[in-house]
């Protein structure tokens, strides 16, 4: 089915960024599918989950949060198996959300490019363009992936993974893997990896800053959000969630680090063929390289409103661009979690339902079986910045 030629609002990517944002836009009294269209992407329900790795099960990731509203279904992520791969659960819960609240997401539909004409924004789509007044950007990091530049890069020879396309230890039976990146995912991958892989080698640019308390501390969690929060609204890019706080030792990467599965070496000078190459001429045979480097904003497709600074990010405080007023980030720096961007959905369907035109307020969580639509009053805030720190932390970003 054709799209629309035209909606007030467009918000691009139904992850949980996109999805709160749809469903807190609907409550105000915005009509999906009219006056609001979600595209995505993805082949199927569930924004980035969908493509994590098998062995990520629910229960180890850290934590995902319900979606506003979700329990309206009998759906809670608290209660779901936390045995089933994360992706599966996810996938599954959101697409019920979304034929629950009418959310009416477009896809498999990619936004190539959002560019302006006169008053309006023009979104273009693989196959077509609409216009829209305001467009909200939930397009996440996955797309996004980071790989740091390493001499001979060019020249390596074996098989390179990042975490976005890693599938399972399996691939790297009795081979010589190199994992780079001090974040979760990597230490998740060399535990994955033990006794499967011949030998792995962890690479981390600086050493790993255990947190012996194996749980992070509220002081760590609100300054790496409080960072995160500072670098948007100073429109530098954003830096490692990681870097800033340290990684929790649990009893699970104790009992690793006892077993040696988590000795790390500072990085390589160079790589060749089928070896990584150390400054003191130390080399060691690679036949893999998993790169859990991270992410980086999916952006691109915003490049022709030029909302980049020449200090590298976009400058965001509380919803819009500073650049354009008319371009919403929901899930970005500081609201990069699942609770975050809850928050995210709450905040700026407010401010994007005032620029519209409308007032009033979103009321508190309806109950009952059926969407009741839009309907007004207060309610409680999302929990603050040290949950949605938290919640985050187990990212590599
Ligand atoms: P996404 O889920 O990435 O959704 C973005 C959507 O936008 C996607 O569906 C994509 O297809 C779509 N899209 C992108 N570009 C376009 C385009 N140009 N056109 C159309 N559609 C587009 N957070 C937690 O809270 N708890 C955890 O346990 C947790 N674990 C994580 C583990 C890993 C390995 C990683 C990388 C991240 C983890 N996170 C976790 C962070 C997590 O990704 C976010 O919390 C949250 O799921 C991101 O939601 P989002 O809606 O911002 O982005």
């Amino acid at each position: 089915m054709g799209l629309p030629s035209r909606a007030d609002v467009v918000v691009i990517g139904a992850g949980q960024a996109g999805l709160s944002v749809a469903y807190y836009l609907q409550r105000l009294g915005v009509r999906p599918g009219t006056d609001l269209l979600v595209l995505d992407r993805g082949p199927r329900s569930g924004g980035a989950w969908q493509h994590r790795w098998d062995a990520l099960r629910l229960g180890s990731a850290h934590r995902v949060h319900d979606l506003p509203g979700m329990r309206r279904l009998g759906l809670s992520f608290e209660t779901a198996d936390r045995a089933r791969a994360a992706g599966d659960v996810v996938a599954e819960y959101y697409e019920r959300y979304e034929q629950f609240y009418g959310l009416d997401v477009r896809r498999p539909v990619t936004v190539s490019a959002v560019y302006d004409r006169e008053a309006d924004l023009v979104v273009r789509t693989q196959a077509e363009e609409l216009t829209a007044r305001i467009v909200v950007n939930a397009t996440g990091t996955w797309g996004a992936p980071f790989v740091p530049y390493y001499p001979g890069i060019d020249r390596f020879e074996g098989r390179q993974v990042h975490t976005a396309t890693y599938v399972s230890a399996a691939q790297f039976a009795g081979q010589h893997v190199l994992v780079i990146g001090g974040g979760t995912s990597a230490i998740g991958f060399l535990l994955e990896l033990e006794g499967v892989a011949a030998r792995t080698l962890w690479v981390t640019r600086r050493p790993v800053d255990y947190l012996p308390q194996g749980e992070l501390g509220p002081e760590a969690a609100i300054s790496a959000v409080a960072d995160q929060d500072a670098a948007a609204r100073q429109g530098r890019a954003l830096p490692s969630i990681v870097s800033g706080t340290g990684v929790p030792k649990t009893r699970r990467i104790a009992a690793a680090m006892e077993r040696g599965v988590l000795d790390a070496v500072p990085p390589f000078a160079r790589l060749e063929q089928h070896e990584a190459v150390w400054a003191n001429g130390h080399r060691e045979r690679v036949d893999a390289i998993i790169w859990a480097t991270g992410f980086r904003p999916d952006i691109r497709h915003l490049s022709p409103l030029r909302l980049h600074e020449k200090a590298g990010g976009v400058t965001v405080s509380t919803g819009a661009a500073a650049r354009d007023p008319r371009i919403f980030f929901a899930g970005y720096g500081p609201t990069a979690s699942t609770i975050g961007a809850n928050r995210a959905g709450r905040t700026l369907a407010r401010q994007i339902f005032a620029a519209l035109g409308g007032s009033g307020a979103i009321g508190p969580e309806p109950t009952g079986a059926e969407p009741t639509g839009a309907t007004a009053v207060t309610a409680p805030e999302q929990p603050d910045h040290v949950a949605d720190l938290v919640a985050r932390f187990f990212t590599d970003a």
